[in-house]
């Protein structure tokens, strides 16, 4: 198994030592794990500064692999927030400096923040999802420099701010929108990332759920990676097996990794 996306502390919202996820990972017979830390340029309402300090980050990584590389292949790894104000200085910061395996990931809309439901501020279910969408496509569309798109869906979590719930939702109205996406994705050889924190948000499901991994398999999608988005020991590799199950079920026969940020298959 893979985990594509774990945070240790060199991401503001992680207190992990990136040596107790590996022994979780070893622990957890996972084979291959990605740290995927926080490049956040852009982040308004929030105090927590969303920076890599990538010397460090990758002297960690050299140790680690010096440590427990036959155990465990140990990916030097990025999660880019997206957001048109700092498109250029995360691009320079991902060309600067070297990764395996690039997320790209929006985490606002309308220039507000999700996580603090300002986003959500007078606006109806409708409005926010269909804002949120249009934000990822214009955001897939005018940066490329990733290899997946991550967690699509994720307004999930906060649909508490507009007293909703995900199950309320009638997802198929925004399909238009996401084929669009799906399809520009694809297009630029990238993918989108199977995301399993829903389970721990009380939400008990991925990001994004099968109807979507179904119709990005349908539309030709084949790049996909399987995520925990752990951010505490306990959450490494945790329902990456899930994971898989549902890639099966959507009719994947591969789930991708990556190496020097080109993908590679591996037969579910
Ligand atoms: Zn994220
Ligand atoms: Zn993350």
């Amino acid at each position: 198994m893979f985990d594509y996306h774990v945070h240790t502390n060199f991401s503001a919202d992680s207190s992990m030592h990136m040596e107790k996820a590996c022994q979780a990972a070893i622990a957890k017979n996972i084979q291959e794990i990605a740290f995927t830390e926080h490049l956040d340029l852009f982040y308004p309402n929030c105090d927590l500064t969303w920076n890599l300090e990538y010397d460090n980050y990758a002297k960690e990584i050299d140790t680690m692999r010096a440590k427990y590389g036959n155990q465990l292949k140990i990916l030097k790894a990025i999660e880019v927030g997206l957001h048109p104000s700092v498109y250029q200085e995360s691009r320079q910061f991902t060309n600067d400096n070297q990764f395996d395996f690039i997320i790209g990931s929006v985490h606002l809309a309308d220039d507000n923040d999700l996580h603090e439901g300002y986003f959500f501020k007078d606006k109806s279910l409708q409005q926010a999802l269909e804002i949120y969408f249009l934000t990822i496509n214009n955001c897939v569309k005018e940066y490329t420099d990733f290899n997946v798109l991550g967690h699509l869906t994720l307004i999930k979590r906060y649909l508490h701010y507009l007293e909703s719930h995900w199950e309320d939702v009638n997802w198929e109205d925004y399909f238009d929108i996401i084929e669009d996406t799906f399809k520009t994705l694809i297009d630029t050889s990238r993918g989108i990332e199977l995301n399993m924190s829903g389970f721990r948000y009380n939400l008990n499901c991925s990001l994004p759920t099968l109807p979507f991994l179904q119709l990005y398999r349908d539309l030709g999608g084949e790049i996909i990676t399987v995520g925990s988005d752990a951010h505490c020991e306990s959450y490494v590799g945790k329902n990456i097996a899930l994971g898989y199950d549902l890639l099966t079920e959507a009719g994947f026969q591969y789930v991708t990794t990556f190496e020097k940020r080109q993908p590679i298959f591996n037969k579910l």
